[in-house]
């Protein structure tokens, strides 16, 4: 296995058209760490995370996995964009779970966890099955693998997109928002998996209106507003003692 990531962003910015929507994101994160971004909608955390796992271009800036800049390599003192192939391979190692959980409804719990291997790697349908149903039982959901998308919770659901993000041995999770698609009830199953995933040492990078969550399992608290992050530090420093005046308004209003 490779050695986890380890991410920097130095001066991201990206405009779509004539709109400034990153203008100077600096950010890490250490291996091992979770980190959690949280701002006001619309102020670009989630094409900050795009960016970082090469599925929107940035426009100037550094932001390197492992020391290496996303998007190109560098030789002969140049810069080569990379090839598809590339692109692929680097966002293989990035886990991404999304509001939405974006499951094909025709298939099962454990063959949609399973698809990506037997597609995406090659791996045979039976090995890729085994792998399904571990990764299903980690998540707590063994006893739903048969079961298809609608048959399951808004939790289940979600669930099990974790688990197939995880089934790719990703060594960086990223999750955009995972419980602000789910009714109330179910919002605490799905942080409590991505709790035992940070125990387990995962690097983590959460999108995340639940500051609970943010102040209990986040090694740093990131906050984001207008296209940069103006504030970050240890969650109980920047949630319960916020610096900057706009800290301080988002979070008289969320907490
Ligand atoms: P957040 O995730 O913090 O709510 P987003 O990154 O989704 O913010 O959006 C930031 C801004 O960028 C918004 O004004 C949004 O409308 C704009 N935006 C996002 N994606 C695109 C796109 N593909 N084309 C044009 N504008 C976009
Ligand atoms: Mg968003």
């Amino acid at each position: 296995m490779s050695l986890p990531l380890h991410v920097q962003a130095q001066g991201v910015t990206k405009s779509f058209g004539s709109h400034q929507v990153l203008t100077g994101v600096n950010f890490t994160v250490a291996p091992g760490e979770v980190s959690c971004i949280i701002g006001p909608s619309g102020s670009g955390k989630s094409t900050f995370l795009r960016c970082l796992n090469a599925l929107e271009t940035y426009d100037a800036g550094t932001l390197a996995v492992n020391g290496q800049q996303v998007g190109y390599d560098y030789r002969d003192g140049k810069y080569y964009e990379w090839s598809n192939k590339q692109f692929a391979a680097f966002r293989s190692k990035l886990g991404m779970v999304f509001q939405r959980f974006n499951l094909f409804g025709h298939l099962s719990a454990e063959e949609n966890v399973a698809c990506a291997l037997v597609e995406v790697r090659g791996i045979n349908r039976s090995a890729a099955r085994t792998r399904a149903l571990e990764e299903l039982r980690k998540v707590g959901l063994a006893n739903h693998s048969h079961k298809r998308p609608h048959q399951l919770s808004g939790g289940q659901q979600q669930r099990v997109a974790i688990a197939r993000a995880l089934a790719m041995d990703p060594e960086v999770m990223l999750f955009d928002e995972p419980t602000s698609a789910l009714d109330p009830e179910l919002v605490d199953e799905v942080l409590e998996t991505m709790k035992l995933l940070a125990q387990e040492g995962m690097t983590m990078i959460v999108v995340t209106h639940e500051m609970g969550f943010a102040r209990e399992v986040g090694d740093t608290v990131n906050f984001f507003d207008n296209g940069a992050i103006v504030e970050s530090g240890k969650p109980n420093d920047v949630l319960s003692n916020p610096q900057m005046d706009r800290t301080k308004a988002f979070l008289a209003k969320v907490l």
